[in-house]
């Protein structure tokens, strides 16, 4: 789990305020086990500080820009990077409970694929893996 001090750190650096707002939904995001929604994290907010949805997406857009926060499809939602390594980043979601798991590779070999003469320049790439944990592999529920 990524540190909220570090996530902090990060928004500061990049030149953003640390606001109210923005500091609850990183942290929502951090400590959740799963991707969410924005009414998932709405519901997880502190029963005394809500914050309306549009809000919500509005800072998850910011996050997403800058590399706080990744969308996921496997199951839709966004996680919480969590990963500060240099490389490109991977992200393995169960399709069964959505519980992930992030991971970076430094020497990408997908980078090494990509055109020589393609007209871009810092090529990074996110990439998001699926499959079945390791406790939804044990347990014989159907699939869902
Ligand atoms: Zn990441
Ligand atoms: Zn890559
Ligand atoms: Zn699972």
């Amino acid at each position: 789990m990524t540190h909220l001090a570090e996530l902090k750190e990060t928004l500061r650096k990049k030149g953003f305020r640390i606001t109210k707002p923005r500091l609850a939904v990183i942290d929502v995001l951090r400590k959740a086990e799963k991707p969410l929604s924005p009414y998932d994290i709405q519901k997880r907010l502190n029963s005394d500080f809500k914050i309306n949805t549009v809000t919500i997406y509005r800072i998850l857009n910011l996050f997403g820009k800058i590399g706080l926060v990744h969308r996921t499809h496997t199951k839709e939602g966004y996680v919480c990077c969590d990963s500060n390594k240099p490389g490109c980043h991977f992200l393995a979601i169960c399709k069964k409970c959505g519980r992930k798991k992030e991971f970076t590779i430094k020497e990408c070999a997908i980078l090494s694929l990509i055109p020589k003469d393609l007209p871009f320049k810092n090529i990074e790439h996110i990439s998001e893996i699926a499959g079945i944990c390791l406790s939804c592999s044990k347990s014989k529920n159907t699939y869902t």
